[in-house]
């Protein structure tokens, strides 16, 4: 069997038009959604993902800010930023960019931040939501995991679920969103007994781990989809060729960058197994971005009342361009 490749990024920017449509329609009624980030630190990686995040709302016309708190800043300091902001009428989404510096108490900064404005959906509030079923803002990687699926027409209803990985940020709302699209879902970690057996049961697989090519031929069952979340680095040329063998634009991505990306799938197994699956990079990374600006402007316009739709809907009604 030869799989059908999920192409996140395509899905991303078809994603991507459709909120900017959204903003644009919004402005005309002069909503104009605006994201706040706080970036605490030098972490390099930190600083390349905030970069992205504030490049994507400037392609949206979403409006953004990035706060540069001093690297030595207490809890206390950072809870009257994000208290500021939570309290700014212009503020629409607030994101703490994570990992915060050790003095900092972390997690009472994140509970901080307004539910109605946690575009990251992690507040203990937004989880409660996804768990009761209440309508609130999700994660945006598991979310878009779910994006991944229903606009590749994959049918999520009824199909054996198996998430590998429970973090708060991936595994556990994944596990609920399918559930709330109802897949009958099976969560495993590092203490599952006989995790192959348990991913073979799986209709829809998702890796979310962060080891690379843990789960391979043993883990799949033929004609599953395969959604690998993972994100690690090969750096040594001889797993390159083993995992990508033959693969030119790999060796030569190791040459300049001194490494390349792989999931947590054996690519080969998923090419060969599955019915179709995310490859990486260019599967499941470049949606967390585009529901990010999703978020955005789902608080904007939940936080005015304004239902979907109906931007788009009253500002045609004004006559103004959407
Ligand atoms: P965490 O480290 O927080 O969680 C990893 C999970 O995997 C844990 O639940 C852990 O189990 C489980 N696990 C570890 N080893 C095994 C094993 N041998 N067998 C079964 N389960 C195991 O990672 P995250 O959830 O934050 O991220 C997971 C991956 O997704 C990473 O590669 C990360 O880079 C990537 N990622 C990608 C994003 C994207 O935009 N594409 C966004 C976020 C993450 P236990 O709980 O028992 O320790």
């Amino acid at each position: 069997m030869s799989a059908q490749l999920l192409d996140g990024t395509a899905i991303a920017a078809a994603i991507r038009a459709e909120v900017g449509r959204e903003v644009a329609a919004l402005a005309a009624q002069g909503v104009h959604p605006k994201l706040s980030v706080v970036l605490v630190g030098h972490d390099p990686a930190s600083h390349v993902y905030v970069r992205n995040k504030v490049r994507a709302c400037g392609e949206l016309g979403i409006g953004s800010e990035c706060l540069l708190p001093s690297p030595d800043s207490t809890t206390a300091e950072l809870l009257a930023i994000v208290e500021r902001l939570n309290a700014d009428p212009e503020v629409d989404g607030i994101l703490v960019q994570l990992p915060l510096p050790s003095q900092v108490d972390a997690q009472r900064v994140l509970l901080a931040v307004s539910p109605a404005k946690d575009v990251d959906g992690f507040h203990p509030i937004s989880m409660g939501n996804l768990v009761t079923g209440r309508p609130g803002l999700t994660p945006c990687t598991p979310t878009g995991v779910i994006e991944i699926l229903k606009r590749s027409n994959l049918a999520i209803a009824g199909k054996e679920a198996v998430v590998v990985g429970r973090s708060d940020i991936v595994g556990k709302p994944q596990a609920l969103l399918l559930l709330r699209e109802n897949a009958t879902v099976t969560i495993c970690h590092s203490r599952t007994r006989d995790l192959a057996a348990v991913c073979r049961r799986a209709d829809i697989l998702i890796a979310a781990i962060g080891r690379p090519a843990l789960l391979g031929a043993d883990h799949i069952k033929p004609g599953a989809v395969v959604i690998d979340v993972g994100m690690n680095r090969l750096t040594e040329a001889a797993e390159v060729e083993r995992y990508f063998p033959g693969d030119l634009g790999r060796r030569e991505g190791l040459a300049k960058r001194g490494g390349t990306l792989i999931g947590d799938v054996d690519p080969r197994a998923a090419w060969e197994l599955a019915a179709a699956f995310t490859p990486v990079p260019g599967g499941v990374g470049p949606l967390t971005i585009a529901m990010l600006m999703a978020n955005t402007v789902k608080a904007a316009r939940e936080r005015r009342g304004i239902h979907p739709g109906a931007a788009a809907a009253r500002s045609l009604e004004k006559g103004a361009p959407c």
